[in-house]
């Protein structure tokens, strides 16, 4: 049985949950990706810079 979870919100398909196993990844923000896309690409800031003495 296939359970719609959502849309991945890199390419819009639909993902779905199939007894149990998700066709895709949650992320933390709760926004679906599929597994046909790549991995959430990290921004190119840094926010904790280290600082320098
Ligand atoms: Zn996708």
């Amino acid at each position: 049985m296939k359970e719609l979870v959502g849309h991945c919100v890199l390419c819009g398909r639909p993902v779905y949950c199939d007894s149990g196993f998700l066709d895709g990844v949650v992320r933390d923000d709760g926004k679906v990706q599929c597994r046909s896309c790549p991995e959430e690409e990290e921004p190119p800031s840094k926010p904790d810079a280290p600082k320098a003495p």
